[in-house]
Formats: structure tokens, C-alpha cells, sequence
């Protein structure tokens, strides 16, 4: 799909901004985000595509897109032909992005399109990644909270890679970013990790994100937990180096029981009966075993997934792509 979009692209004009929105199941926004996201265009500077990249929706997104797009000259759909997850879309939608400045913003308006105006001006600044920082969160509950700056605080903690708190991946991003970032085809994405990780000039702007207000989260539990598992097995070895400590201190342990049980036997104390306690080592070994088992298979698994060398998504259909930019209204 990379060759068919950089082809088309060849023949049209770029734009100067892109905005990339994942679209999964966002029937009931959608209409409200066209109303925003266009208010939004007419107060950029230049010319703007809009890119929705359609993650395989069951509702009738896809369909409204479709018609949306065709009558706008500044809007394209990638619709990819299954749900491949928001990381992954997000990837797909800058891909196909051409614009000088990319800028990527979840669809259900809790990523508010006016900040954009703030994060633009920044990368006029000189900044080549801008991202916007949540200072407030509406609406949401004290556990996700919870669990996020907790899950924050130990990735900061494990890896060296800078990877700001606070911040999902409302970001702007410019071309030498979206060309690194284009360069680094790894199948574990953790997007907000991998601009961190590339380094350039790069600044904040603060914004309050609302709760969402139409439709409902598309990040149960259990994908937000994956994200953070992702997040730290692509960014981290320190689970890695975590699993031989431990094993270390237990065999340390382990030797110094098994002298005093010799030293106790020889001085014959009369120690045999003791069941509980062997009951309760051996299943406490057998557990941090496949603990640190599970560890090492989740990297193994991770490089298994590299190894086969799969495209990351597969794109069902483009439209939109293959056309000139509407004249810019001002
Ligand atoms: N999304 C997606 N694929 C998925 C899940 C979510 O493209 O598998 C999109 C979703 O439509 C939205 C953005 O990712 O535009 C963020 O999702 P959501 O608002 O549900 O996450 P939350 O704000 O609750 O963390
Ligand atoms: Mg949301």
C-alpha cells in the first residue's frame, strides 16, 4: 500500500498539514468531529488533508467516511480490512501522510482539534515533535487513572528512553520525524515510545482533555493493559535482567538453606519435619519460575512476531488519495 499511496502522491501537490485520525466504531461522533475538524481547517495556514483511517468498524462509520469523502476534496479514507489496533491505524494513517507537518488526534474529540492551533504554532517555533500534555482528565475513573501514572512512573523508571508522562498521542509531528518514524518498521508499537525514542527538538503544550462525550471507550482493560505490556517489553530490558537478579538471590538463598540443612543434618538437630515449609518453597520456587518463564516467552514472542516479517496492517481500501488538493479559501 506504501508504493500505491507514494505513487498517487507523486502526481498531487502535497499538502502543508495532515491530520490523522483512527476511526473504530465512532458512528456517533463522527458528524460532530467533520463540523470541528473542518472549523479547525479553516483556521490553518495552509492546506490541509484530513486522513480517517478506519480500523475495520462493525457500525456504519465506514460508510459515512465514504460519503464524507467524496465530497470533500481534502479528506481520504484508509480502510484497513480488519481491526488491527489504534497503534497500528495511527501508523497506517502517517504512512500515508504527506503533509510538511503531521498531526495525529484520536477521533472522539477528547483530543480538543482547536489545541492543534497551539501545537502548530509551536513546530513554527522550531520544535520537530510537539506533543500535547494532559495537565486535567475529565470523566475518567480514579482506576484508570490510577493504573496510567502508575504504569508512567515504572516505565520511566525502566527505560532509558525518554518517554514524557502524561501524554498519549495527540502529537504533532514534522518531515524528518515522520521519515524516522517511517524507518522503524517494528511490529511492538508503542508510538508515543518510538518519538521519544528518536530524539529531535521537542516540546509540550498543555491541554485539558474532556471526557468523552459521545460514544464510549474503545480501550477496554484488557488492551489498555496490553499497550503497557508493549510499552515496556519494546522499551525495556529490565524485566529481562530482573528475571537473572531474582534468580540469583533465590539460588544465593537456596545455597545458604541447603548448607545450614547439611550443617543441621551433620549435628543431627532433628530437623525432618518439616513439610509446611518445604510445601511452601517449592511452590513459591515453581511460581517465580514460570513468572520469569512468562517474562522471557513475551520477549520470544515479541521477536517471533519481528521475525515473521508480516506487513503491519493491510489495507482494504484507499480513497481520496488520487486527487489535487481543493485551492486553499484564503
Ligand atoms: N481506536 C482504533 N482502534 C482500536 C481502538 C481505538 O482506531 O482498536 C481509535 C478510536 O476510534 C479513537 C482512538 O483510537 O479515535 C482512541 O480510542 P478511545 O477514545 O476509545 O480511547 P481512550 O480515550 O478511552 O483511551
Ligand atoms: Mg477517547
Amino acid at each position: 500500500m506504501q508504493e500505491s499511496v507514494q505513487r498517487i502522491r507523486t502526481r498531487a501537490p502535497s499538502p502543508r498539514y495532515s491530520l490523522v485520525l483512527p476511526i473504530y466504531n465512532e458512528e456517533e461522533v463522527l458528524s460532530r468531529l467533520v463540523e470541528r475538524i473542518s472549523a479547525l481547517i479553516a483556521k490553518l495556514d495552509g492546506e490541509t488533508e484530513v486522513i480517517f483511517v478506519d480500523d475495520g468498524s462493525r457500525d456504519r462509520s465506514v460508510s459515512y467516511l465514504r460519503r464524507m469523502v467524496a465530497a470533500e476534496p481534502s479528506f481520504r479514507l484508509i480502510e484497513l480490512s480488519r481491526n488491527f489496533g489504534h497503534q497500528i491505524a495511527i501508523t497506517a494513517g502517517m504512512e500515508a501522510a504527506s503533509g510538511e507537518a503531521v498531526i495525529v488526534m484520536d477521533a472522539d474529540l477528547q483530543d480538543p482539534p482547536e489545541v492543534v492551533l497551539d501545537l502548530v504554532a509551536k513546530w513554527k517555533d522550531g520544535f520537530e515533535i510537539v506533543y500535547a500534555k494532559r495537565v486535567r482528565r475529565e470523566g475518567e475513573t480514579w482506576f484508570k487513572r490510577f493504573t496510567a501514572s502508575l504504569f508512567y512512573r515504572l516505565l520511566e523508571r525502566m527505560t532509558p528512553v525518554d518517554i514524557p508522562r502524561d501524554v498519549g498521542d495527540f502529537r504533532l509531528v514534522g518531515r524528518k520525524a515522520l521519515d524516522t518514524f517511517r524507518r522503524m518498521p517494528e511490529h511492538d508499537r508503542f508510538v508515543r515510545g518510538m518519538f521519544g525514542w528518536m530524539g529531535f527538538r521537542q516540546a509540550a503544550v498543555p491541554f485539558e482533555r474532556p471526557a468523552r462525550t459521545l460514544g464510549e471507550t474503545k480501550y477496554p482493560f484488557w488492551k489498555m493493559m496490553r499497550l503497557a505490556i508493549h510499552g515496556i517489553i519494546s522499551f525495556s530490558e529490565r524485566p529481562l535482567q530482573l528475571a537473572l537478579l531474582t534468580g540469583l538471590a533465590i539460588s544465593a538463598f537456596a545455597l545458604a538453606f541447603g548448607g545450614y540443612a547439611i550443617v543441621a543434618w551433620i549435628l543431627d538437630a532433628g530437623v525432618i519435619a518439616g513439610w509446611t515449609s518445604t510445601v511452601v518453597i517449592v511452590s513459591l520456587l515453581i511460581g517465580i519460575n514460570l513468572f520469569m518463564t512468562g517474562v522471557i516467552g513475551l520477549y520470544v514472542g515479541s521477536i517471533h512476531a519481528e521475525v515473521k516479517r508480516r506487513p503491519l496492517y493491510v489495507v482494504e481500501r484507499l480513497s481520496g488519495f488520487d486527487r489535487p488538493m481543493r485551492v486553499a479559501s484564503r
